[in-house]
């Protein structure tokens, strides 16, 4: 039996009721669409396993770093963020007492907590060979990407992807991984039968991928090339001015600080951002990245340099 009450909410519900409340559905879907999507892009290289801040003695850098205060920093954006992605650029290893006990394992098992969500090789990841390379990606729950390292002949075969898309309101995010020639700076018994592939080759490859099969909207290289040699050795701005379609080379190895993102002419024309903060967990980059919703295409928004120190 239908008592007047639920007669009454039932014709609200089923004639003007469900209209208002699909006319506002629709008004908040129609002002979602025009919205840009935003995307913020956080990143490190070569924190060398710095896990405290540089003691206050610690010269230049004294009081600055530290993964504790990095996560909160991070932890306070995704707060405010939708969408975060958390980049390194590799040389994770080294530097600190905590790598030598420890062989990398607080490093992963931090960077985990922090929800990195990829990473690439450096030339220091190695120093502990392949096998302390290997006991430790257990701790990560993160991937390595690297595209121009060919580990079939080690014990690491198949344990690295040379890309990964994540994918986020709808928009695609190719990242990419280019490690630096191994031999010279890291013991031959510790790279073994890694081969080394030529980084603008298999760059060429890979964002052909990114850009076509896989439909990517933005494409990011996670590179631990170095930023820039006076020699003919291969770095970030000569990658970038022979390879077109990558969007922003995250770098690393050559610890260099830049205050902003610097653009270099891509062969189509169209330019390639290349950034660096630093080492040792000192800074923490941002890029703020805003998409049309209808075509997908990127735009910077903004671009900081984010210390980390005590205050945050
Ligand atoms: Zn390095």
């Amino acid at each position: 039996m239908t008592t007047r009450r639920d007669f009454l909410r039932q014709s609200l519900l089923g004639t003007a009721g469900l209209t208002v409340l699909g006319g506002l559905a629709n008004t908040a879907e129609a002002a979602a669409a025009k919205e840009p999507i935003k995307l913020t892009i956080l990143h490190t290289n070569d924190m060398h396993s710095r896990i405290e801040p540089f003691p206050d003695n610690g010269g230049q850098w004294a009081g600055l770093g530290g993964m504790a205060r990095r996560a909160a920093l991070i932890k306070d954006i995704r707060s405010k963020e939708a969408n975060v992605l958390l980049l390194d650029s590799g040389d994770i290893f080294q530097g600190t007492p905590y790598f030598n006990f420890f062989g990398g394992e607080l490093e992963y098992k931090l960077m985990s907590e922090m929800k990195y969500d990829a990473s690439t090789l450096g030339n220091h990841d190695f120093d502990n060979g392949l096998d302390g390379l290997m006991r430790q990606l257990p701790n990560a729950t993160f991937p390595f990407l690297i595209a121009n390292y060919d580990f079939s002949k080690t014990p690491l075969a198949g344990r690295f992807a040379p890309y990964k898309v994540f994918e986020k309101q709808g928009v695609r995010i190719g990242v990419f991984g280019l490690g630096i020639q191994l031999a010279g700076l890291v013991g031959d018994k510790n790279f073994g039968a890694t081969e080394y592939l030529d980084p603008v080759a298999k760059a060429t490859e890979t964002v052909a991928q990114l850009r076509g099969a896989e439909k990517c909207d933005l494409v990011i290289c996670l590179s631990h090339l170095g930023y820039k040699y006076e020699s003919a050795k291969i770095d970030d701005r000569k990658l970038a001015a022979q390879v077109s379609g990558i969007d922003l080379i995250l770098g690393g190895h050559t610890h260099t600080f830049m205050d902003a993102p610097e653009p270099i002419a891509s062969p189509d024309g169209k330019p390639t951002l290349i950034n660096q903060v630093g080492w040792s967990g000192i800074n923490l980059g941002r890029l703020d990245y805003e998409f049309s919703p209808k075509t997908k295409r990127a735009g910077l928004a903004s671009a900081s340099v984010v210390p980390v120190r005590a205050a945050c």
